[in-house]
C-alpha cells in the first residue's frame, strides 16, 4: 500500500467580494457583487450577504439584481486581488514548495513532507488559516485529506472560515454518502445523466464497472470509477503550465447577425489582450469557438508566424475566422476567443488564472 499523502486545499471565502468589503467599510455586512452591472454583466463574486439571496458567481447581473434589489455592484480591482494572492502564496511557501494554485484564491498544498516538520496536516491548515487572517484580514476555508479530490471537497464542507478533515479511515464512508453533484467534475449535465442511471451517491457510483462508466462518460469515466473508491493519485503539480488564455461569452438571447457577433468579438479581443498582458504572454494560435443554439459547436483556428498579443491582432484574425465560418441567420449562443501555442519566453505566468466572463 502506498504511503498516505497529506494534502490541503485552501480556498479563500468569497475572495473578490471579501477584499472589497475589507477595503471599503461601507460595504461590510451588505450584499455585494463584484462585476459589471450592465445588461451583459456577469457576477464574478458575491459576498455571503448576497448569496443569501441566491446571488452567485457566473449569474447574470440582471438576474442578480432581480433576486436582490439592494445588491451593490463593485468593479473588480485585479491588481489588489493579485497582490493579496501573492501574500497568501508566500505564507504557503513557508510550509511547502509543492503548491498548485488553481486560481488567485485557491490552491492545493502537499504537506506530506513540510518545511516545518509538522506531522499533523490539520495543524498546518490551522496555522495557515490564522496567518492568512493576520496578514490579509481575510478568512479562508481549508480541506485536509489524503488526495486532491477529497481535500477539495473538504474545503467546501464547512465554509466560510472552515476547517474540515477527512481522515484515511473515514474516506470510504464519506464518499459512499457523498451526493454525486458534489463530485468534482460532475456538472449539471453529468449529474442528470447519472441520476437517470440511478446514481445519486458515491455508493451508487461504485456499483458500476469501469468499462461501463467509460462507455457512458468517456475518459472521465475512469476518474469517476477511481474517486468513487476514494482514490486519486494525481500529484500536486507546482509547475503545471497553462496551455491557453481566452475569454468567452454566453448571450442572454441567441445572436443571428454577423454584425452583432463582431461587436462581441471586439469586447472579447480586448479582454483576451488584457489577460495576455497581465500574464506577460504571447501566442501564435488564435482560436474562435462558436456554440450554436442547438449546443453543437465549432472551432476555427489560425496559426501566425509571429506571436500575437495585441487587441488589434487578435480581433483582425478572429474576425477573419468568424466571417468564414458564419452566415447570417445561424443562431449563436456562445462566442469565445482563445490564444495558445505560447512562444518560449512568452509563456503565461502561473498565477494569472482569472476566469471572468464578460
Ligand atoms: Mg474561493
Amino acid at each position: 500500500m502506498p504511503s498516505t499523502r497529506k494534502i490541503i486545499h485552501i480556498d479563500m471565502d468569497a475572495f473578490y467580494a471579501s477584499v472589497e468589503q475589507r477595503d471599503n467599510p461601507e460595504l461590510k455586512g451588505k450584499p455585494v457583487a463584484v462585476g459589471g452591472s450592465g445588461k451583459r454583466g456577469v457576477v464574478a463574486a458575491a459576498s455571503y450577504e448576497a448569496r443569501a439571496f441566491g446571488v452567485h458567481s457566473a449569474l447574470s447581473s440582471i438576474i442578480a439584481k432581480r433576486r436582490c434589489p439592494d445588491l451593490i455592484f463593485v468593479k473588480p480591482r485585479f491588481s489588489v486581488y493579485k497582490s493579496t494572492s501573492l501574500i497568501i502564496r508566500s505564507i504557503f511557501k513557508e510550509y511547502t514548495d509543492l503548491i498548485e494554485p488553481l486560481s488567485l484564491d485557491e490552491a492545493y498544498l502537499d504537506v506530506t513532507k513540510n518545511k516545518k516538520g509538522i506531522r499533523i496536516a490539520t495543524e498546518i491548515a490551522r496555522q495557515i488559516k490564522s496567518r492568512i487572517k493576520e496578514q490579509t484580514g481575510l478568512t479562508a476555508s481549508a480541506g485536509v485529506s489524503v488526495n486532491k479530490f477529497l481535500a477539495k471537497i473538504a474545503s467546501d464542507m464547512d465554509k466560510p472560515d472552515g476547517l474540515f478533515i477527512i481522515k484515511p479511515h473515514q474516506v470510504e464512508a464519506f464518499v459512499d454518502k457523498l451526493p454525486i453533484e458534489k463530485f468534482f467534475g460532475v456538472g449539471k449535465v453529468t449529474a442528470n445523466k447519472m441520476q437517470a442511471m440511478g446514481i445519486f451517491t458515491g455508493k451508487d457510483l461504485k456499483r458500476f464497472p469501469e468499462n461501463m462508466l467509460v462507455d457512458k462518460f468517456g475518459k472521465v469515466g475512469r476518474y469517476f470509477y477511481q474517486v468513487a473508491r476514494g482514490i486519486d493519485e494525481r500529484p500536486v503539480e507546482p509547475n503545471r503550465e497553462r496551455k491557453s488564455i481566452g475569454a468567452e461569452t454566453t448571450f442572454a438571447v441567441d445572436y443571428d447577425q454577423l454584425e452583432l457577433l463582431l461587436e462581441e468579438l471586439d469586447k472579447l479581443s480586448i479582454e483576451v489582450a488584457g489577460r495576455l498582458r497581465r500574464s506577460e504572454a504571447a501566442g501564435r494560435t488564435i482560436t474562435v469557438k462558436i456554440k450554436f443554439s442547438d449546443f453543437t459547436q465549432i472551432t476555427r483556428s489560425k496559426t501566425t508566424e509571429d506571436t500575437v498579443n495585441s487587441k488589434k491582432e487578435i480581433y483582425d484574425t478572429s474576425k477573419e475566422l468568424l466571417s468564414h465560418a458564419y452566415v447570417d441567420g445561424m443562431k449563436v449562443r456562445l462566442l469565445g476567443v482563445t490564444i495558445s501555442h505560447f512562444a518560449e519566453g512568452h509563456k503565461p505566468r502561473r498565477d494569472d488564472q482569472l476566469t471572468i466572463e464578460l
